[in-house]
Formats: structure tokens, C-alpha cells, sequence
């Protein structure tokens, strides 16, 4: 029989029954299985019980709770009872609890929670006599009708807070907890006017309370969190059940959060906010000034010392930063909730460092435990110090996640959502989020609030999805009427550009400059060279400019796997010598035009060679059709319109008839690749002989060159015959006149299915493949890679046709399964043939993990994306180790 409910104490026999603690937390939630662990091992916990997972999976299927499930109930909290003393439901001495989601990953603020459960007016009377504290008991009792309204009735909260206005303005309170008790009563009144269906009977009140929070599992909310942080939507929450405390006694009580490492800068030192005399939603909320934990030190220093050293003990039993609620109760500290602290990417590779360096969890640990995504928000853009001291500083706030944004104001989720759809950048400001905004929030760049704290949902949402964020403006006036905000006088409207610096809380007018940070900081360096000590996968860069090589190098790659020899065709000062060289009518007048381009190649090539002196520098010959290098039917057509100089019109013609005779209806499948180079084979001689004597000129520079030159969209190997033969003459020509001797290789890119089918065949002359997985992905799907995303593929994937985009993450089973054949045919011609990847999957890392699968030797990606292919190759390896 399925055993539905289990006490905090029973957390062994949950062990012992589902196996590992991972199954535990599938079980119990996470905050369920925390809490009863936490009791396990001694750590001050108020007793309480957990409904598990599966019985919220078979409410959610048949409608209603499962047979026996009210009985166990009923059985644990008698055990509670036992274990307080008091009685659920009975005046004399009364048990409040609170009825709160938990599910196996946390989901802040998603799903829902009643506190105060037990108090109807009979209680309340009676524990006004017990407690002495009529404010206290009141102001639960309209906490818990107001709770009950919203979540297990679903009603607007609106016409409480009105309510709680209206007694504010009469009353004079600041706050509603400073409404004096009879306010309170009266507005107990109220609520329950507004609240017929409010049950008296306690045991009614825990029942469609827990039921209300198996509901909102299926909430908008809580699915489109899911979908944001992909969570599976079958894994149900549990309901945690647990006895109240109360930190809104008096003075001698508080509530709060902290967490045993700084969540922004992972710096190790505990750091936290809380309230004295509070509720735990009140810190939450955000709408009180929160204290910080120096506050804390100094007034009750007991308790500090005590959080302290449970902060310590959580934090060395988990192996991991942990987030913790807590509650002082009449001078005893509670622990209500600890988990994995949510972090930033900074304070994620930090944390994961020094826990390592500490010897707390080891090396292989830490890099599992970072993200590709953190690596690559860690080198986010930042602002650099003097535009930030030119800034036009608007306002400052808390620094609650690191990194800088710039964007156009949006006053609300949705509108930014609209302005994102549109391209623009998007600042999301509002006086504070809810779970409501969180689409906004995803699509926005950056946020900000004018209230919250550091534990604010703000807060904790944009650390999560690594966003800019700054909270807690509290001179910022937002009105959404006028869609304006103003501070200091300056109205700002809804569109106007700001900046936002969430690492030290900074809002500024207008658009500042951004930079790429240090690659160089000492947790990242750390973690990255353990990576590289993991690591099979090599790690190069596709570059094609000394400048990106010298960035790719600094990123730590180990190479250039793919230069791109035509962007460099594409500059200004070049590009009128290409179009002389496609005009040209006969060989001699083409070759003329290459001499003039020789002397800029060779340049570009040999501070390739030199920035990359050891390494492999793959320089691919000419790829694109030629049409790309003139300009459109249509520009010229109005050129000519509007020419008066008979000569000036006469060259335009001419270029007009060269752009109707290379116009092909699918020019990626047309006269490119090396098929160019076989019909004009003057345009590789030129290119092989930049190479070469580019490359003799680092070898005479002291540097060390490895030119590996590689041949696009090849399709037979007769192809590859006749250009490696082209290649190698013009390599012994150019080497035995400088009389000096370089290293090269003559290899192939591997971007058709008949090129990976017939890789045996290739690899006979191609001395090394790379996947041009861009190419091979095209022509496997038949897909154009330049159309298809703004066509039907993003509809494809959003509907589920496809898994993903495969121009994006490789597909396993089809470029997947020709990269396997090609990888045996060519490794079965040439043994230990370099083989590698240079296509947009090379940065990818669920692509590294399948290169690495495959056998591949190399990835080759953006600069940019290096520092995330690193940690990649590592995760996979130790994938594989798992
Ligand atoms: C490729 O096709 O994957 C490739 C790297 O070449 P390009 O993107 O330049 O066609
Ligand atoms: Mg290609």
C-alpha cells in the first residue's frame, strides 16, 4: 500500500523505501526532504509532516485525494501533537500549522502557502488569554482569512488591501502590522464578510488548503516557471505541514533568511536580512526596510552565534551554499526551510572553487557543479569604470545581480515581452515583481524595482536567470497611469533608454558603452584550468583576424579551427580588387587583380601564425558563392539610373551582366566551395601561397606555424585530388625560394552527406576532416540555414515537430549518425586522422558532449564561446565517468 504521509522523523524509513536521497527529494519535495533531514540531524526544526509527491500526482489524475490519504494525515499530526503539546482545533491549548508546496526543485514564490491554519474565533479568543497578545493573535487570524481568500479561493487580493488601507489612513499605521488590535478585529470582521465560504472547522480548513496547494502545481505561473527552467511538469509538489512559529510575538522575536555565502559574489561570509517582530512574507514582500545580520550581531548576539554555527553545519552536511528561513520565537531560533542557495554565475564559479580549495567537495565536483550558461554570463558585458563615472547617474539601489544592461524602460511584463518580440533591448522597471511578471522578466535585459530587498522575488528571479538586476530604488516614483517614472525632479517616460549595472546597483540615463570582463579572474581561471585537466576535447577557435586569434587564445583556445578566408575579401579597402578579380575576362587580368590581393592575405595570415605560434591555424580556401562579393541586380539597376558618366555606366553594365551570369536560383548548392577553386583554380594558387609565405615569415619571426589548409563543401574525391596537388606544388615552389621548410597539412571540410558517406575515399588525400556543421546540417535536413529560422523552423520546434533547432544543438541521430561514418571511414583510410568540428555546435554544449561522444579530436567555436566549450569537454568527459 502506498504510504502518503510522512512525519519530519521518518525520514530514514523514506530512505530506506525509494533508495537515494535524490528519490527522497522526489518523494518529499526538496524543502520537505530538507526539513526532515534537518531534524535528523538535530538542527532546531518546528515538527510538521510532508504529503508526499505522489499524492499530489494522483490528486492532479483523478480529481481528488487518494483513499487513506486523510487518515494518515490525521495520524501524523496527532503525532505532532504529541510532540508540541498542543492540540490541533482545541481552545484550551491550541496547534496553529502552516500548509506550504514544496516540490523537488524549488520554484520560489510559484506555488502557494497558508500559514495560521487552527484559528477560527473560538481559538483566537482563547489564545489571546494564552498568549496575552491579542495584537498578535488578530493580526494571524486576518493573515490566515486573507491567505485562504487568495489561494484556496482563488479571489482577488485587491479588496483586502483596500480593506487594509482604509484602516491605515484611519489608524495612522505605517504598516499593517502596527494596526492597533481592535483595527485588527475589526478587519477579522471584514474579511470574513468578503469571505463567506471561510470554514470555522480547523480540520476543514487543512484539508482544502492542502488540496489548493496540489492545484497550483497546474497553475499559469508554476507551469511557465517550469518551462523557463525546465523542470518536467510530472514530478508533482509535496505539501509540508508544519507547526507554526512565530516571530511577531514581541520584541525578543524575528524573522528572516540568510545564506551561508554571498548568493551575488559567492564571497564566504554569511549574509542575510530580517525583520524583528515580522512574519516570514513580510521579509519576503519586501515592503518593510529589512535589517542586515550585523544588525543581528549586535543585538541578540546568542541567536547570531547559533545561526552562525547551523549556517556552518548545514552548509558542511550538504556540500553546498544553502538558503535558509528562519524564525526567533521568544528568544529560541527555528529553522523553517534550508536548500541550495540560489546563486549568480560569479558567485556559482566561486563558491565551486573555493569549497574545492577548501577540500569540501573536489575538483571534478566543482567543475560538474557550474554551468556552461554561468560561464557564459560570467563573461557578460560590464561597463568600465570611467563610462561609469561620465554616466548620467539616475539612481542607486541594491546590487542584487551582477552584470550591466542596457535597454528601453517597460513598465510592464507584458510590454516587454511585445518590445523583446521586436528586437529591442529591454529594461523591465516596476515598483516590485510578482510570479506574474516573470515572462517579462525572462525577456527583458535587465530589471528594476523601486522596493524589495536582496531576498525580494526580483532579486531572486534575475540571479537565477543571470539578468542584471536593481531593486529597492526607494526614491523612484513609478506610475503606470502616466507610464512615467521619476526621481530627483527628472521624469523619465516608457521607452527612454536607462543602463543598469546590477554588480554595484546603478541606474543610468541613456546608453553606456559596454566591455567584455576579465577572463583572467582567479575563480574562473582556476576552474577552468581543472576543466582543462579533465578534458579529451580539444578546444580551438574559429577566427579570422590576429585580434580574435590573440581574444581566442587569451579564452584559452588551442588553435584556430576554422579561419574564414573571405571576410577578410569583404573590406573596404579589398573589396574593389574582388570584384576586379570576378570581372576579370581572362586569366591574366584575374591574376592581376589576386597580386594585388597576395600581399593583404599573407599579412592577415602571419599574425595568425604568430598569435597562434604551436598551435594549428586551419585556414579554409574561398567558400562563398561570388555573387555575394557584388552588389544586388536592384542597387545597380538604380545606380545606373541615376549615372551621368558615360564610363562610370558603362563599368556598372558590365558588372550588371557578371550579376545575371553568376545568378544561380540556390547559390548555397551552386558555384561555391571548392568547386570555385577547381573552375578558377588561380584564386587557390593565390590563396596556398599567402599561406606558405605568410607562414615562412613567423618561422623567420621565431615563431612556430602549423598551417593546415582546408577545402570547402567537397563532394568527391577527385576534388580533393586536384586541389591538394595545386596546393602542395605551390607550397614546394614557394618554400624551396625563401629556402625555408614549414609544417603544413591539406584537409577537407566534411559539410555533405556524400562526403561523409565516401569519407573513406576523401581521407586517401584529406589528411585531416572538419564538420562545417552549418553546411552538413543544411544538406542533411534540406533546410536553408539562411531562411528556415525566420520561416516554419522556430514554429517547428515550438510545436514539437522537432526536438530542437538542429542549426542550434547538433541532431544526434542524423548529422549525428553521418559524422559517425564519416569519423570510422576516414580513420579506417588514414588511423589517427585529425578530426574535428567548426561548425556554430562547436560553442554548444550539449553538441561538445556528443563530439566528445563521437570521437571527435577537436571543437572549434567563437572566441566567446571557448571558456564555455572548456567546461563543456570537461562535464562530458565526467558524464561519461558517471
Ligand atoms: C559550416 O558550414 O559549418 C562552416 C563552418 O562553414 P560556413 O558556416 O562558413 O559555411
Ligand atoms: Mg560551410
Amino acid at each position: 500500500m502506498t504510504k502518503w504521509v510522512y512525519t519530519f522523523d521518518q525520514v530514514s524509513e523514506a530512505e530506506s523505501l525509494v533508495g537515494d536521497w535524490d528519490s527522497v527529494r522526489g518523494l518529499l519535495g526538496g524543502k520537505g526532504a530538507n526539513l526532515a533531514d534537518m531534524t535528523r540531524l538535530g538542527v532546531p526544526v518546528p515538527p510538521g509532516f510532508t504529503i508526499t509527491t505522489q499524492a499530489c500526482n494522483a490528486y492532479s489524475d483523478a480529481g481528488q485525494v487518494p483513499d487513506g490519504m486523510w487518515d494518515e494525515v490525521a495520524e501524523a499530526l496527532a503525532h505532532v501533537e504529541e510532540h508540541t503539546g498542543k492540540v490541533f482545533g482545541d481552545p484550551s491549548n491550541p496547534l496553529l500549522v502552516s500548509c506550504r508546496s514544496g516540490a523537488k526543485f524549488s520554484m520560489p514564490g510559484m506555488m502557494d502557502t497558508v500559514l495560521d491554519i487552527g484559528l477560527n474565533h473560538e481559538v483566537a479568543e482563547s489564545l489571546v488569554d494564552i498568549s496575552g497578545d491579542a495584537h498578535f493573535v488578530y493580526d494571524s487570524y486576518r493573515r490566515l482569512i486573507q491567505m485562504y481568500g487568495s489561494v484556496v479561493l482563488d479571489k482577488a487580493d485587491e479588496p483586502y488591501e483596500e480593506i487594509l488601507t482604509e484602516f491605515r489612513e484611519k489608524t495612522g499605521a505605517a504598516i499593517d502590522a502596527d494596526l492597533p488590535t481592535d483595527s485588527l478585529k475589526e478587519i477579522v470582521e471584514r474579511f470574513l464578510e468578503i469571505t463567506p465560504e471561510f470554514p470555522s472547522d480547523p480540520d476543514a480548513q487543512l484539508k482544502l488548503a492542502v488540496e489548493a496547494v496540489f492545484r497550483s502545481w497546474n497553475s499559469r505561473r508554476a507551469i511557465d516557471y517550469r518551462n523557463a527552467s525546465n523542470i518536467p511538469h510530472d514530478l508533482g509538489t509535496a505539501v509540508n505541514v508544519q507547526t507554526m512559529v512565530f516571530g511577531n510575538l514581541g520584541d525578543n522575536c524575528g524573522t528572516g533568511v540568510a545564506m551561508s555565502r554571498h548568493g551575488a559574489t559567492g564571497e564566504n561570509h554569511i549574509e542575510g536580512d530580517y525583520l524583528m517582530n515580522a512574519q516570514g512574507e513580510d521579509v519576503v514582500a519586501g515592503i518593510r526596510a529589512t535589517l542586515t545580520l550585523d544588525h543581528m550581531k549586535e543585538n541578540m548576539p546568542g541567536i547570531y552565534d547559533e545561526l552562525l554555527a547551523t549556517a556552518d553545519q548545514l552548509e558542511k552536511h550538504y556540500r553546498n551554499m544553502q538558503d535558509m528561513e528562519f524564525t526567533i520565537e521568544s528568544g529560541k531560533l527555528w529553522l523553517l526551510q534550508t536548500r541550495d542557495g540560489k546563486r549568480t554565475a560569479q558567485a556559482a564559479v566561486r563558491i565551486a572553487v573555493e569549497m574545492a580549495e577548501d577540500g569540501l567537495i573536489s575538483k571534478e565536483e566543482a567543475v560538474a557543479r557550474v554551468t556552461p550558461d554561468q560561464i557564459d554570463f560570467f563573461l557578460h558585458p560590464q561597463f568600465s569604470a570611467e563610462s561609469r563615472k561620465a554616466g548620467d547617474l539616475l539612481a542607486k539601489g541594491l546590487n542584487v545581480s551582477p552584470g550591466a544592461a542596457v535597454g528601453i524602460i517597460a513598465f510592464d511584463a507584458d510590454t516587454a515581452v511585445d518590445w523583446a518580440a521586436e528586437g529591442k533591448d529591454v529594461i523591465l522597471v516596476r515598483p516590485e515583481t510578482k510570479p506574474d511578471d516573470v515572462h517579462g522578466m525572462l525577456a527583458a535585459k535587465g530589471i528594476v524595482t523601486s522596493r524589495g530587498g536582496r531576498t525580494s522575488h526580483a532579486a531572486l528571479v534575475a540571479r537565477q536567470f543571470g539578468k542584471p538586476a536593481v531593486v529597492g530604488i526607494a526614491e523612484l516614483n513609478i506610475d503606470l497611469d502616466a507610464r512615467n517614472m521619476s526621481i530627483g525632479g527628472r521624469v523619465i517616460d516608457e521607452g527612454e533608454f536607462i543602463s543598469i549595472e546590477g554588480t554595484g546597483g546603478e541606474v543610468f540615463l541613456g546608453q553606456l558603452p559596454t566591455f567584455v570582463p576579465d577572463i583572467n579572474d582567479h575563480w574562473l581561471s582556476s576552474l577552468l584550468e581543472w576543466a582543462d585537466d579533465i578534458r579529451r576535447l580539444k578546444v580551438l577557435a574559429n577566427a579570422d583576424y590576429p585580434v580574435d586569434a590573440n581574444r581566442a587564445r587569451d579564452y584559452g583556445a588551442e588553435g584556430i579551427g576554422l579561419c574564414r578566408t573571405e571576410h577578410m575579401f569583404f573590406e573596404a579597402e579589398r573589396l574593389p580588387t574582388v570584384q576586379k578579380m570576378i570581372l576579370a575576362d581572362t586569366v591574366e587580368e584575374r591574376q592581376k587583380a589576386l597580386d594585388v590581393l597576395l600581399p593583404f592575405q599573407r599579412e592577415d595570415f602571419r599574425g595568425l601564425f604568430e598569435a597562434m605560434s604551436g598551435m594549428p591555424v586551419i585556414i579554409r580556401l574561398i567558400d562563398p558563392p561570388l555573387h555575394e562579393f557584388l552588389p544586388g541586380a536592384e542597387e545597380l539597376k538604380s545606380e545606373i539610373a541615376a549615372a551621368t558618366d558615360d564610363a562610370e555606366i558603362a563599368t556598372l553594365e558590365k558588372i550588371l551582366a557578371r550579376v545575371f551570369e553568376l545568378h544561380e536560383e540556390n547559390p548555397m548548392l551552386g558555384f561555391r566551395g571548392v568547386r570555385l577553386g577547381v573552375l578558377m583554380p588561380e584564386i587557390s594558387r593565390m590563396q596556398a601561397r599567402a599561406i606558405i609565405e605568410a607562414a615562412c615569415d613567423a618561422k623567420e619571426n621565431g615563431a612556430t606555424p602549423m598551417p593546415e589548409v582546408m577545402i570547402p563543401v567537397s563532394i568527391h574525391v577527385n576534388e580533393i585530388r586536384l586541389l591538394k596537388k595545386l596546393i602542395v606544388e605551390v607550397a614546394e615552389e614557394v618554400m624551396e625560394a625563401r629556402g625555408v621548410k614549414v609544417d603544413y597539412k591539406v584537409g577537407t571540410m566534411v559539410e555533405t552527406p556524400r562526403a561523409a558517406m565516401t569519407a573513406d575515399q576523401l581521407a586517401t588525400e584529406a589528411e585531416f576532416f572538419s564538420f562545417g556543421t552549418n553546411d552538413l546540417t543544411q544538406t542533411t535536413f534540406a533546410i536553408s540555414r539562411d531562411d528556415a529560422e525566420k520561416s516554419f523552423l522556430i514554429q517547428y520546434v515550438d510545436r514539437g515537430v522537432l526536438p530542437v533547432n538542429p542549426f542550434q544543438t547538433l541532431d544526434r541521430d542524423g548529422v549525428g549518425g553521418l559524422i559517425k561514418i564519416a569519423v570510422e571511414g576516414g580513420r579506417k583510410t588514414r588511423p589517427g586522422m585529425e578530426i574535428g568540428i567548426c561548425g556554430e555546435h562547436g560553442g554548444d554544449p550539449e553538441s561538445v558532449h556528443l563530439c566528445h561522444e563521437l570521437g571527435l579530436d577537436y571543437v572549434s567555436c567563437s572566441p566567446f564561446r571557448v571558456p564555455v566549450a572548456r567546461l563543456a569537454a570537461a562535464q562530458a568527459v565526467l558524464n561519461e565517468k558517471a
